[in-house]
């Protein structure tokens, strides 16, 4: 089933849960759950036919900030994060908005609309990235590089992956693209997605993002995140290199954390334990939430259900992700409760069929994580 046809049905099913009242029921039985919001940009500018998007579009994230203004009281995210740390979070209609990456973008196209609204969000900044004059993260530049760069053949070999990608094999580089990133998200073991994605970036000769892409891709610079704070919203650490955090030993791991928590607090501002972190990649086990409670963050933020039993680890603080192509009936299903209660009646249904066995359809714990996370996108975000 084709990614067109999965969405028009889910689109039918949100749609008709708000016609039959179902929405209301499951967003009544989750109003006590606070609500993290992960973006990642806002642009209008896509490619056709491209691949469903990190970057929401203006009037989406316009109309999501209607809608989370007028239901929950949105609010900066340290009032969030001492909220969730003392418990009074729960019940409260508390939301709060944040970014990841580093992006042109959230200067020029969210921070207006979070103004208008006036929402102070917050933004997770890679720091070493900003430190190099603000450049693309791996897989934006392996993207830049598979789209415009002049290349013939890659050989990829990571983990038990061998590929030979020939660029004859594919008829036009957007198609390449498309086909090159169907393969690396079908590895579900992050640190060897990342693997392949370093060994197509070291294969591949640089290029420069050419203009068409620049609402998407143009990297933040320190300059742009200056001026986020000067406009109220927080900027925070998205650790030092996004490389995965589970797959680094540990002194290494402290030293990029200590090194992106100096960053933030030398060239922003932000007050030494006042600074939250982001982990890339969303989930990270619980030996990388030890790793920020010892880097002295004030908290650490990731992409998974939030629906978690509470009360939170400070340092797991989960948060949806929102793609494009999320519409209102598909954000309400999200942060109502609606998807997670059809997952897990999936998994109930799958359990059933095997008799109570062992298996559990979505139990298997992401990598390096240390429980399961089932729901960690807006249903019709981007994967
Ligand atoms: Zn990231």
């Amino acid at each position: 089933m084709t990614l067109g046809v999965k969405r028009f049905l889910a689109e039918c099913v949100w749609r008709g849960a708000v016609a039959t009242g179902l929405m209301r029921w499951t967003e009544w039985r989750h109003r006590h759950v606070p609500l993290a919001l992960c973006y990642h940009g806002v642009t209008d500018r896509q490619r056709p036919g491209d691949l469903p998007s990190l970057h929401v579009t203006c009037d989406e994230f316009n109309a999501q900030l209607a809608y989370l203004t007028k239901r929950y009281w949105v609010v900066p995210l340290l009032q969030f994060v001492r909220a969730v740390r003392d418990g009074t979070a729960w019940g409260a209609r508390l939301a709060t908005v944040t970014f990841d990456d580093g992006y042109e973008n959230w200067v020029s196209e969210a921070l207006p609309l979070l103004k208008r609204y006036g929402v102070e969000a917050s933004f997770f900044v890679t720091t070493d990235a900003l430190d190099a004059g603000g450049c693309l993260n791996l897989e934006h530049r392996v993207e830049m590089k598979v789209l415009y760069g002049p290349w013939e053949a890659v050989s990829l070999e990571a983990g038990e992956v061998r590929w030979d990608l020939q660029r004859a094999d594919y008829p036009g580089a957007v198609r390449a693209w498309r086909c090159i990133q169907s393969r690396l998200w079908a590895v579900a073991d992050r640190p060897a997605r990342f693997a392949l994605y370093r060994a197509i970036d070291e294969q591949l000769p640089s290029t420069a993002v050419p203009e068409e892409e620049c609402g998407r891709f143009t990297p933040l610079t320190w300059e742009g995140a200056e001026h986020l704070v000067r406009e109220g919203m927080y900027v925070g650490s998205h650790g030092a290199t996004h490389r995965p955090m589970q797959a680094e030993p540990q002194d290494e791991l402290l030293r990029q954390l200590a090194r992106s928590k100096e960053a933030i607090v030398r060239r922003l501002g932000v007050a030494p334990d006042e600074v939250v972190l982001a982990y890339p990649y969303g989930d990270v086990g619980r030996a990388v939430w030890g790793a920020a409670r010892q880097a002295g963050f004030l908290a650490a933020l990731e992409v998974g259900s939030i629906f978690e039993p509470f009360p939170w680890d400070p340092y797991a603080i989960p948060r949806l992700g929102v793609g494009r192509g999320t519409s209102m009936p598909a954000l309400r299903a999200g942060i109502g409760g609606l998807w997670h209660v059809l997952r897990r009646m999936k998994v109930w249904a799958g359990r059933w069929r095997r008799r109570g066995g062992s298996a559990s359809a979505t139990a298997a714990p992401a990598c390096g994580s240390e429980r399961p996370r089932p729901s960690s996108r807006a249903p019709g975000g981007a994967p």
